[in-house]
């Protein structure tokens, strides 16, 4: 399979300045895949450079060549579909049923979706005093650095470059170091679409320097960033030199609530795609399940025996319903919160360890894995980003609104019940940017995503996404230029 392995700069792809590259490697068995340039504080610099060079034509373009171009995109992305697919369940162990189903369509949904919207984005008359207009357009605010995660690499490539790109910015875009095969391959397609030089700038690399000084620097007029909690705080840190605009997209922990009227053979699949999908590594996975005590018994039967038959294995193998964590550190991580669970007198009621086939010995397998714990305990109030659910039980719908806020997080949320009006009170309590009822983890590129709380700020997604990439401009007019405007004296 060909793959990209350069930074791709002002149009080109380019080894970084001092030649310093990534070993990537098969989350299967460890194996390399290849060898990636890795950006460093010059590149950064000369992506930056590349992306204020490209703005001003960029900004002025008519929109809906914007939105032709993202569209064409798109179109590539489709008919790359099957290559890009592998890429990504090579890069990251996606399931490749997951990467061909969910990855790419939504990949090439979200840069037509953009496309489109390019040339949608009006602005407004207010009605003001007589004798004055005052309209107000949307301007793109300019150079955009944007850092994305390891766990859906190329779906985030659209989720952020499509508005920025659709509202006029350029961008400098910095994917995680673990993988960034997808989003080169992005660069390639945008190269063949005809995006102009270094309107698109993808450079891979690390966080602490690299990621550091995108985040500070002076030409880089907003920060769009997806990951940790943790680094979050940082960047906001980092944008206070130029006081660039931050729209933070971070960790979560899930409530997926469980009603004593849920169809239950839904609630259990649901709640199982809602964390086992990509290994639980999903910011917005139902990593805590709360139960109405009524069917607590029943839902776990189902829930553990459904579990216990997923299939794991190498995520090319399309029989595979769950691959490999993304990387050895993200699996130690996991496995020890199944220590924190025992340590803390929690139970572990499936799953716990790496799986005992000799085939997968090398990769970095954790069963899917459910807890049983204290609500306060560590492991249903962190983040763990794998495959590993806990369980909580409660008896009202007082209680279970207190249990599902009772985190520092608020991304998304899920609750199953056949009562519409209970479905509509807890939907409408629950602390969270986003709440699923009777599914879980949907999402359109219409639809705003984003969290509260230690979630982060911002939203991504729809008409609210070309907002967060724009910034009103008012202007006023005095219509009749021979009245002199009132000046008290
Ligand atoms: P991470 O915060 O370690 O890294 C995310 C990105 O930031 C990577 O590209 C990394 O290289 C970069 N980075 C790391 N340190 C940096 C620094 N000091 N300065 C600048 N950049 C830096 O997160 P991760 O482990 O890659 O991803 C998992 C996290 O992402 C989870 O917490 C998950 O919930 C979150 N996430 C959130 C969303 C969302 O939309 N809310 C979506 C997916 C993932």
């Amino acid at each position: 399979m060909p793959l990209q392995t350069k930074l791709f700069i002002d149009g080109e792809f380019v080894e970084a300045e001092d030649g310093s590259t990534i070993t990537v490697l098969n989350p299967h068995d460890n194996s390399e895949i290849t060898q990636v340039a890795q950006a460093q504080v010059a590149d950064i610099d000369r992506a930056v450079a590349a992306a204020k060079r490209a703005f001003p034509a960029w900004r002025d373009m008519q929109a809906a060549e914007r939105g032709r171009l993202l569209l064409r995109l798109a179109d590539l992305v489709e008919d790359n579909a099957e290559e890009l697919a592998r890429i990504e369940s090579l890069d990251t162990g996606h399931p490749i049923r997951d990467t061909t189903g969910l990855d790419v369509p939504r990949t090439a949904f979200t840069y037509r979706y953009f496309g489109g919207m390019a040339d949608k984005v009006q602005g407004s008359v207010v009605p003001v005093e007589p004798g004055f207009l005052n309209y107000v357009t949307r301007e793109p605010v300019g150079v955009v650095g944007q850092i994305i995660p390891w766990n859906f690499p190329l779906m985030f490539t659209s989720w952020k470059m499509g508005p920025a790109l659709a509202a006029g910015n350029t961008v400098v875009i910095k994917p995680a170091q673990v993988t960034p095969l997808t989003a080169l391959k992005i660069g390639e397609l945008m190269a063949e679409a005809g995006f102009p030089p270094g309107v698109v700038n993808i450079v891979p690399a690390s966080g602490r320097t690299a990621g550091q000084h995108l985040a500070e620097h002076p030409d880089v007029q907003k920060i769009a960033f997806t990951g940790s909690t943790s680094v979050g705080r940082k960047i906001v840190n980092y944008s206070a030199g130029n006081l660039k605009r931050v729209q933070l997209e971070l960790g979560g922990k899930g409530a997926n609530i469980v009603f004593d009227d849920a169809f239950l053979p839904g609630a259990i699949n649901g709640s199982a795609f809602a964390i086992f999908h990509n290994q639980g590594q999903a910011c917005i996975a139902g990593s805590r399940l709360l139960l109405h005590e009524r069917i607590a018994d029943e839902f776990l039967d189902g829930f553990l025996s459904l579990a216990g038959s997923i299939r794991l294995g190498n995520p090319l193998d399309p029989d595979t319903e769950m691959g490999p964590l993304t990387s050895t550190s993200q699996q130690k991580a996991v496995l020890s919160y199944c220590d924190i669970t025992y340590q803390e007198g929690g139970e572990i009621l499936i799953g716990g360890k790496r799986p005992d086939d000799p085939g997968l010995a090398d990769g970095n397998y954790v069963e899917p894995t459910v807890v049983r714990a204290q609500p306060e305990d560590r492991v249903c109030q962190e983040e763990v980003f794998g495959p590993f659910v806990s369980v909580n039980t409660f008896s009202s719908d007082e209680e279970v609104i207190e249990l599902a806020n009772s985190t520092e997080y608020g991304l998304g949320g899920g609750l199953w019940s056949r009562d519409l009006s209970r479905a509509h009170k807890v939907a409408g309590a629950m602390r969270s940017g986003m709440v699923w009822v009777n599914c879980y983890k949907r999402v359109n590129p219409g639809s705003p995503f984003g969290g509260v709380g230690s979630s982060g700020y911002g939203r991504e997604m729809g008409f609210e996404a070309m907002h967060e990439y724009t910034d009103a401009k008012s202007v006023w007019v005095n219509v009749d230029a021979q009245i002199p405007p009132y000046y008290p004296r």
